[in-house]
């Protein structure tokens, strides 16, 4: 998600960080891509306008200016800015009313509306240990209350016992029935979709709420509609007041477009993103982790807090001063193995370091993985001196050697060579962007 802006934020960033110091013209420029970033991902134009005025306000002033570390700066006020338009802090569901609480989910057809009605029960039974009750009122639809039952059945979760014939309005009283009778804790009730803005529907919901009096009422919204999504979002609240908005299908999204202009132009915050089909993949929306996976300067808190835990110190300052200078071999290669499965996973980690979300990718496309690391230690140890200093000596009997000695074969030996030389690529592109050594300049 976000990948088209992370990506240009990142070139941005990358040539304002390596300015010493910033005019008021490189601030414009970079305003002015900032502003073409957003527009070519799909941000409403009042919320784009917005943003780069504040952004501008702030980054022009005299303190910046003289700062020391003005591309820094900047980075700061355009992080800032991202977080307050994705909303400020998270939006946690509110639990905080009598059982049962009601919750109405309503959206169009297709938004993935039935999908995020399993998911939030399967979130609150597992994370807040509540019991919930799950209920189609859906009966536009044949297939509809079927569907839900059997989400609720892979949640392990209540579904209402469908009764053919009865009306929304009959299902929503029944299931807060069924709740206050069985001591549920939350009831869901997930409302017929529309195709689009219906008016009939819409009076239906409006009387389900004024029956039930739901705690959320929560709008699913396809986040791959890109600005469509915001204008049902606009619709559904002046109809039916909205208290929250999931949206849907964000790991399909990479322009981000809805995500950034719906708090701005709804007013409603979004509450949660749905990363996937599995009924698990649903996420808080957590507007200042996206801010910083948007602009790629990472989590740097907790890359630090991880690394002070885990790097031994010097070790670390001996392979950054290598790695600055390109020299890198199959020992350092193997010291740093170790500390890396000591930190956890690594793309994991590179994920946190600024600068690398583009090639972070290609990362993961070479397979680099935990597991295999120690195997690869194990290599290295069977490799004389000369050889970790200079593999390209490494021929056919010497590989068979190395192979039966740390318990290989030849073609997993061959393997680490070949990753060995991605890494080293990998190395100089970052050192290129400076993220090496930012990385290094964090840990040390
Ligand atoms: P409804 O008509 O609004 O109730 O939509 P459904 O819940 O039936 O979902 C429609 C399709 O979207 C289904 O195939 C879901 O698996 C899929 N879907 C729902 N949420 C997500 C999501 O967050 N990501 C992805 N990739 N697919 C989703």
């Amino acid at each position: 998600m976000f990948d088209t802006l992370s990506g240009k934020f990142s070139d941005i960033f990358d040539r304002l960080r390596r300015r010493g110091a910033l005019s008021e013209s490189d601030v414009n420029d970079a305003l002015r891509e900032i502003r073409l970033a957003l527009l070519d991902a799909d941000v409403a134009l009042p919320v784009v306008k917005d943003f780069v005025a504040k952004v501008k306000e702030q980054a022009v002033g005299a303190e910046v200016l003289r700062s020391v570390s003005p591309g820094q700066m900047v980075v700061k006020i355009v992080n800032d800015a991202l977080i307050e338009a994705l909303g400020g802090a998270p939006s946690p569901l509110n639990l905080f009313a009598p059982a049962p609480i009601p919750f109405l989910m309503v959206g169009l057809q297709g938004s993935g509306k039935t999908t995020t009605s399993a998911k939030i029960a399967l979130r609150l039974k597992t994370r807040e240990r509540k019991k919930v009750l799950l209920a189609s009122l859906d009966t536009q639809r044949p297939a509809a209350q079927l569907q839900l039952e059997q989400l609720a059945q892979k949640a392990e979760v209540v579904s209402l016992p469908i009764i053919p014939g009865q009306t929304p309005l009959q299902i929503a009283q029944r299931a807060m029935e069924t709740a206050r009778r069985e001591v549920y804790d939350v009831v869901i009730l997930d409302t017929a979709g529309r195709l689009s803005i219906d008016l009939a529907l819409m009076e239906e919901v409006k009387a389900i709420r004024a029956a039930v009096n739901p705690v959320e009422t929560l709008l699913v919204v396809d986040a791959m509609t890109g600005q469509d999504a915001v204008t049902t979002a606009t619709a559904f609240n002046e109809a039916v007041q909205i208290t929250g908005i999931v949206m849907t299908r964000l790991d399909g999204d990479a322009r981000g477009g809805a995500a950034l202009s719906m708090r701005s132009v709804t007013g409603a915050p979004v509450k949660l993103a749905g990363m996937g089909e599995k009924l698990d993949a649903l996420d808080e929306f957590n507007p200042e982790r996206i801010a910083g996976r948007i602009l790629g300067m990472g989590d740097i808190v907790g890359l630090v807090e991880r690394a002070a835990a885990n790097i031994d110190q010097v070790e670390a300052e001996k392979l950054a001063k290598k790695m600055a200078k390109g020299k890198f071999d199959l020992d350092d290669y193997a010291s740093q193995l170790k500390q890396i499965s000591k930190m956890g996973s690594l793309s994991g980690i590179l994920g946190m370091l600024p600068g690398v979300g583009k090639i972070k990718q290609q990362i993961e496309s070479a397979n680099l993985d935990t597991t295999v690391f120690k195997k690869h230690v194990a290599i290295i140890s069977s490799m004389t001196p000369a050889e970790r200093r200079a593999p390209d000596i490494l021929k056919a009997s010497r590989k068979k050697r190395i192979a039966a000695g740390s318990g290989t074969t030849v073609q997993e030996v061959n393997k680490l060579l070949k990753q060995f030389d991605d890494m080293s690529t990998m190395m100089k592109r970052m050192n290129k962007m400076g993220g090496a050594e930012a990385m290094m300049r964090q840990v040390q």
